[in-house]
């Protein structure tokens, strides 16, 4: 095996921290949460205080400054533990940077302490019921009318949408001029006019609230806008190869989590007066699959040091994205085989993170999204 040679000591000690929160913090209850279908709201109050939000802000943000390793361990570990209802990385790697780069100092001293401690939760609404790949398409305008923008529209999709308390939202300030008329706003949830619709009942990542937006004449104090008016979707392409790199992270740890689960319950089951691992059959796909994932690793772990020198491309971070959400689905896929039946059994984590993983390729930007990036660079 290729040793990993990324992450430091202190990287590794944060790792054992974040590990033991989650396993005593969020564990136990991911069943219920996955029931009721959003998580406690003290997690993120609990997660605030443990230091595991938004680590990466400035100091004088009350961020700890730290590097997007140590936003990688999060993801990592919240992955191989199988909780897909936490959307930690969402709010922390995603919404925050936004705020931080394109953010006025007033909406950074405002706003960034209260993510940093999570007593607000984030959320990014771009997604409507008509336009998704085709951003260029959304339809939720923002007007000024005086100190004011106003926002009407709707949004789907939104993970964190039901517990959160900001929200950044793509608007069209221009209509006419396409991509160059759109902006990122920041919105409080209690804003008049802005309203939740239902929780949207999924196939998988059921403890994650997945919500509609609505948004009726929502007025903001056009202090509120992220950046320039129109700059919203340079903004977004600035920013989404991070949100890439992060799915990718997780797709892998999500891999390694079901091979070992794996190699654990053949090494265990029988068949035929033998283990199940033992069958040259399960023996070539376990190899096969710990290759892929091996090299899977490599190269995202190459991405990721990339990524820390602020050399990530735009279609590396969709080649990781895309090539690592395709490995993670495969490797699922034939983990949930080698389990037989009870792998199609909600009790056991590999059916779980079966049905969790296939969202993986369709958000943050779909697979073929991402080769449509790659091929235009190639
Ligand atoms: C669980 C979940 C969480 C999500 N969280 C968020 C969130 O927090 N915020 C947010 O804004 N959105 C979120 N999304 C939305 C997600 O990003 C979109 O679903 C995704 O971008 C695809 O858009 P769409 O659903 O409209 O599909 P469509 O764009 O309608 O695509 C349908 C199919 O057509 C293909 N297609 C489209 N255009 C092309 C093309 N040019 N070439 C080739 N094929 C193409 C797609 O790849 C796909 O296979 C989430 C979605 C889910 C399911």
């Amino acid at each position: 095996m290729i040793p990993r040679t990324l992450f430091s000591s202190e990287h590794e000690l944060f790792r054992e921290s974040v590990r033991t929160f989650l396993e005593k913090h969020a564990v136990p209850f991911h069943g219920q949460w996955e029931k009721q279908g959003y998580i406690d709201r003290n997690l993120w109050n609990q997660a605030g205080e443990a230091g595991m939000l938004c680590s990466h802000l400035p100091e004088e943000y009350g961020g700890l400054g730290a590097d997007f390793l140590y936003s990688a361990v999060v993801i990592e570990e919240v992955s191989r533990l199988g909780l897909t209802g936490i959307g930690f990385s969402l709010h922390s790697d995603i919404v925050a940077p936004y705020i931080l780069h394109y953010g006025s100092e007033a909406l950074k001293h405002k706003y960034l302490p209260q993510l940093i401690s999570g007593e607000r939760v984030t959320a990014i609404a771009m997604t409507e019921p008509g336009a998704g790949s085709d951003l260029q398409g959304v339809k939720t305008s923002a007007v000024l009318d005086g100190d004011e923008y106003v926002i009407n529209g709707s949004k789907t999709f939104i993970t964190n949408g039901y517990l959160a308390d900001l929200v950044i939202v793509v608007a069209k300030t221009d209509p006419k001029a396409g991509a160059k008329g759109t902006s990122l706003f920041l919105v409080e949830a209690d804003t008049p006019g802005f309203d939740k619709g239902k929780r949207l009942e999924k196939v998988g990542m059921k403890a994650q609230d997945t919500s509609e937006l609505f948004f009726q004449d929502v007025r903001v104090p056009k202090e509120n806008l992220l950046g320039q008016a129109g700059m919203g979707f340079a903004y977004l392409m600035q920013e989404l190869p991070q949100e890439r790199l992060t799915v990718a992270i997780g797709a892998l740890s999500s891999a390694e989590a079901a091979l070992q689960w794996t190699l654990d319950y053949t090494r265990e089951r029988k068949a035929f007066g033998k283990a199940i691992a033992d069958f040259q059959n399960t023996r070539f796909k376990l190899a096969e699959m710990a290759t892929e994932i091996q090299i899977g690793r490599v190269f995202v772990d190459q991405c990721m040091a990339l990524h820390l020198e602020g050399k990530l491309d735009v279609p590396t971070a969709a080649m990781a994205k895309y090539w690592a959400t395709d490995l993670q689905c495969k490797v699922l896929d034939e983990c949930v085989q080698l389990h037989g039946g009870y792998g199609f059994m909600w009790e056991y984590p590999i059916a779980r993170a079966w049905a969790d993983a296939r969202v993986q390729r369709i958000y943050a930007g779909t697979n073929e999204i991402m080769k449509e990036i790659i091929a235009r660079a190639l």
